[in-house]
């Protein structure tokens, strides 16, 4: 029997209803999901290494990504690439979130709350709260 884990990694700065839609449709299909937060702000190159570094040490088969535009793919394209040379043993997965949730980023979240708008129904009741302090 299988037991496929995938990891979902992001930066999550902050987390938003579209990264919870993704982590939705992703536990629905793999066995368990892991949601990894990245630390590095020149995650770039870094990113790639230590991903998939982690994923051998988790053992995990899946890298979860979401695409939410053709503005997304080129990017991803070329990480999952880079992943796969790194670790073959990984496949990256592509997910689409609800429509609802495709123009959904967390630097315009970050971005809206800075200039005090509404960011209601774009991220989870707490992380608006803890926005919301952030500006006091
Ligand atoms: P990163 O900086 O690594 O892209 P993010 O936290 O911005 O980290 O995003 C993590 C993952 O979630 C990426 O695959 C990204 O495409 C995806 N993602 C971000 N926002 C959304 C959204 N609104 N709907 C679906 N997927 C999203």
């Amino acid at each position: 029997m299988k037991n496929v884990l995938a990891i979902y990694p992001g930066s999550f700065d902050p987390v938003t209803n579209g990264h919870l839609d993704l982590i939705e449709r992703g536990a629905k299909i793999f066995d368990r999901l892991a949601v990894s937060i990245l630390r590095n702000l020149d995650k770039e190159p870094l990113f790639s290494g230590l991903l998939v570094e982690y994923a051998r040490l988790r053992e995990a088969r899946v890298i979860l990504r979401g695409i939410r535009a053709v503005s997304d793919y080129e990017y991803e394209l070329q990480m999952a690439m880079m992943n796969r040379k790194l670790n073959p043993h990984v496949e990256t997965v592509f997910m689409m979130p609800a429509v609802s949730y495709s123009f959904l980023s967390s630097r315009l979240v970050r971005e809206i709350a800075r200039l005090g708008g509404p960011i209601t129904g774009l991220v989870p009741a707490v992380v608006e709260e803890r926005l919301r302090d952030k500006e006091l």
